[in-house]
């Protein structure tokens, strides 16, 4: 029996049914939709088996706007979305704690692949007593669509934010992430106050649809990529079918740090020729030089493929904590000194041809 997802833009009324991902079998509305029978509606191929499928609606008009919405909503009058879900998604060897957070906002708060939240925490501003506490930013971790695709949900990639004392190593909660604990704590149904969405810099350019991707994450900077690789492998709109090279890679700790590893791995394998994944562990990878292998070190390895791809025009993206570009830009600057090129003439001509995207925090 084959289950799919299938988006019933117009299917009740027989106008166009599209299936989303029959490749990707860890879907959560596997086994819980309703029984279709759609013959009619599906494509010859689908029509052959019996399908459980779970219907949702594709906002196909969210491909229309021509700009990115830009904050729609500001500090002093932020939308009240709510906690659809939480779940913790690093394993119980990972350093530290990321969790990833699905907030319905109804459908009211649109945004693009690449964009970002802005999160309110509940409470008052430690700095500012009788104020409330500022806004923190979140990289958006779905495509527009939400992981439900129905346009009414945005996720979030958190790390939780711990303070520990460098005197005496322990934990000291009076010092913790306010927002972050805020976002990793939440339950289902609990309010958010969300901004925005704001954000040009990593927003994916679809003009070419046989572009070349390389994009480079440390951490939760995998959330615009993950939004991205979506749109590109799992999704099927109409508007977007990518024929190009996309080329992730991520830096984290060990193997349990690794964040939506089986949902690349799956496009790994559908999608041999356009989807490339490296993947750089400090905690268990050695470099060539005996140290921990960090996600520079396999920019270096690459680093020819890499200089080729830019030089005929592939985006490259940054997206982590600001610490990952002091080693990048090193290791790029010496791989274009051993090919006899000027790093900083590179660097600006990247910027100028908008080939350079970084989005450090
Ligand atoms: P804060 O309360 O702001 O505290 C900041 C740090 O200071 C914490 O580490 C805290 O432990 C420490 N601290 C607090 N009090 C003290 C004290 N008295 N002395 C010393 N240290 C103290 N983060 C993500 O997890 N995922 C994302 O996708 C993401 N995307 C981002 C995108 C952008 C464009 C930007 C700018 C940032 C992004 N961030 C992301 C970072 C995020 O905005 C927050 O900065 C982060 O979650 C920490 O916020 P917080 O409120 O938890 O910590």
């Amino acid at each position: 029996m084959a289950q799919v997802v299938v988006a019933a833009g117009a299917a009740q009324m027989g106008v166009r049914v599209q299936v989303l991902w029959p490749q990707f079998s860890r879907n959560k509305f596997l086994g819980e939709g309703l029984e279709l029978s759609a013959r009619s509606r599906l494509s010859t191929q689908l029509r052959l088996t019996k399908i459980y499928a779970k219907v949702v609606t594709i906002p196909i008009e969210l491909e229309e706007a021509t700009e990115p919405p830009i904050n729609l909503f500001k500090p002093k009058e932020p939308y009240t979305a709510t906690i659809k879900s939480n779940q913790k998604i690093v394993g119980p060897k990972a350093p530290g704690e990321t969790c990833h957070i699905v907030i319905d906002h109804g459908g009211n708060v649109p945004y693009w692949e690449g964009q970002s939240y802005g999160v309110i925490p509940p409470g008052e501003n430690p700095k500012k007593p009788g104020m409330p506490n500022t806004v923190r930013l979140y990289s958006i971790a779905s495509t527009r669509y939400g992981d439900d695709f129905d346009g009414k949900t945005a996720s979030l990639c958190v790390r939780r934010a711990v303070y520990y004392d460098p005197e005496t190593g322990k934990e000291d909660p009076a010092k913790k992430g306010i927002c972050s604990n805020f976002l990793c704590d939440s339950k289902p149904g609990d309010k958010v106050l969300i901004t925005g969405p704001s954000g040009k810099v990593m927003l994916l350019p679809e003009d070419d649809q046989k572009a070349c991707h390389i994009m480079v994450a440390t951490g939760t900077g995998i959330a615009p990529y993950r939004g991205y690789l979506r749109r590109m492998f799992m999704e099927n709109v109409p508007t977007f079918k990518f024929e190009g090279l996309a080329w992730l890679f991520l830096g984290v700790a060990n193997t349990d740090s690794l964040l939506y590893n089986e949902e690349f791995i799956s496009y790994q394998k559908q999608y041999p020729k356009n989807f490339r994944y490296d993947i750089a562990l400090s905690r268990e990878q050695l470099n060539k030089k005996g140290g921990k292998m960090y996600v520079q070190d396999k920019i270096e390895e690459y680093s020819e493929e890499i200089f080729k791809l830019l030089d005929g025009g592939a985006h490259i993206y940054f997206c982590g904590l600001k610490g990952m570009m002091p080693g990048i830009q090193d290791t790029l600057k010496r791989v274009a000194e051993e090919r006899g090129e000027s790093w900083d003439q590179k660097l600006l001509k990247l910027k100028k041809n908008k080939q350079w995207h970084v989005e450090v925090y």
